[in-house]
């Protein structure tokens, strides 16, 4: 059903059917109705059009994500980048995925947003 269709149709009802002192009053009804409508209407195309570029966003994300976990491994509680012979010496975070730096005074390695941490002791898998 078109609902500008159904609005006009039945302000076309009001119009011929109404009694003339009711008129203005129904009529001023029903277009604030079909204002309100009308731009619920436009806001549900602008968050289905949102919707569609999350989904597809995710589904971009996933796939960069399926591709990095075969080059990434979680060991330890971090990060662990595949070499052709095993695994590079430094760890990479967990949680914004660079890769670390050791602070041996305090026993840790550091990402490089500075934000997170892992101990010093952590080591890349053996396979
Ligand atoms: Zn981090």
């Amino acid at each position: 059903m078109n609902i500008t269709l159904a609005f006009q149709e039945l302000d076309d009802l009001i119009v011929r059917h109404a009694p003339p002192q009711d008129r203005s009053v129904l009529r001023n009804k029903l277009h604030l109705l079909r204002d309100q409508v009308e731009a619920y209407i436009v806001e549900k195309e602008k968050l289905t059009f949102d919707h569609m570029t999350l989904i597809q966003n995710y589904e971009a994300l996933r796939l960069s994500q399926s591709k990095e976990s075969a080059e990434f491994v979680t060991h330890m509680g971090v990060l662990w980048k595949r070499t052709p012979v095993g695994f590079e010496a430094r760890p990479y975070c967990k949680e914004c995925r660079s890769v670390m730096t050791p602070v041996p005074r305090a026993r840790i390695w550091v990402c490089s947003t500075g934000g997170h941490h892992a101990p010093l002791g952590v080591n890349p898998p053996t396979d």
